[in-house]
């Protein structure tokens, strides 16, 4: 399959109805078709965004609206999501350029999602949290920040271009990928395992949480992958309560 097909184009929370329009042009130029919002608000000037969407307004109609990013990306395998900023929890963020082989590779078989934030404040920490890789666009240090539509072209153009290039050849899968939603559940048993088992105090699990998310996401982690980690959490969990159980009162 056409990996652009399965490549979904996730707005979390946008402001401007104009940007909205702006995102549908440049994915239809660039041949990615499927739009989610995150919870748009309720006073969206549609019609504006239709103007702005010029000929992509059948990609504005068919946009999918969900509540939450995790409901966004339940069935991803790959979400990257991007962030002008760099440092704390975005050190491993990659290029554009760098990342459009890897997202390919997985949305020749998977549906994967790129995700952009809010105009304002862009993504939140947790947010971020649910992406199994990050990108930065470089950009002048003056001045970092793009327009949200133009960052979402800089994106859908490297994929494009990749996946146009002829020395791009999807690979033949061997095993199926892990999804967003299989990966949820498997955070949060790891982290109620690091709880139970006293590894760590509930006041540096978020930040452990983040460290492991990372380890985690550096390869791809296939549905099999996850049965043996979930089959840890859970036993550990378990023996941790038997220990609690146990001791003398
Ligand atoms: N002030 C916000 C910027 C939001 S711009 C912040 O500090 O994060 C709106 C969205 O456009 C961002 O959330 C991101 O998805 C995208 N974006 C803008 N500039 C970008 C860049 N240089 N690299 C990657 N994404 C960028």
């Amino acid at each position: 399959m056409n990996p652009l097909e399965n490549i979904r184009i996730v707005l979390v929370e946008p402001q401007s109805s104009g940007n909205i329009g702006s995102v549908c042009r440049v994915m239809m130029n660039m041949g990615i078709t499927d739009l989610a919002i995150i919870n748009p608000h309720d006073r969206h000037n549609w019609d504006e965004a239709r103007r702005l969407s010029c000929h992509a307004d059948t990609l504005l109609d068919a946009r999918k609206t969900f509540q939450t990013l995790e409901e966004a990306i339940a069935e991803c395998t790959i979400v990257a999501g991007t962030s002008a900023r760099t440092g704390m929890y975005r050190d491993h963020a990659k290029m554009p350029r760098e990342l459009a082989p890897i997202i390919l590779d997985s949305a020749a078989h998977h549906k994967s999602a790129l995700v952009f934030g809010r105009e304002d404040t862009g993504l939140t920490n947790e947010e971020l949290a649910i992406c199994t890789h990050i990108i930065n666009i470089p950009s002048s240090k003056i001045y970092q920040s793009l327009n949200l539509s133009h960052a979402v072209m800089v994106c859908c153009y490297e994929l494009f271009l990749t996946a146009g290039s002829g020395d791009y050849h999807p690979p033949h899968e061997r095993s199926t990928e892990a999804t967003g939603e299989i990966r949820e559940r498997l955070f949060k048993a790891w982290s109620h395992m690091m709880l139970e088992t006293g590894f760590c105090k509930s006041d540096k699990l978020e930040h452990m949480m983040m460290g492991l998310r990372r380890i985690f996401n550096r390869g791809k982690l296939t549905e099999n992958d996850t049965k043996i980690l979930l089959g840890i959490a859970k036993q550990s969990s378990w023996v941790a309560n038997e220990l609690k159980n146990k001791r003398p009162r």
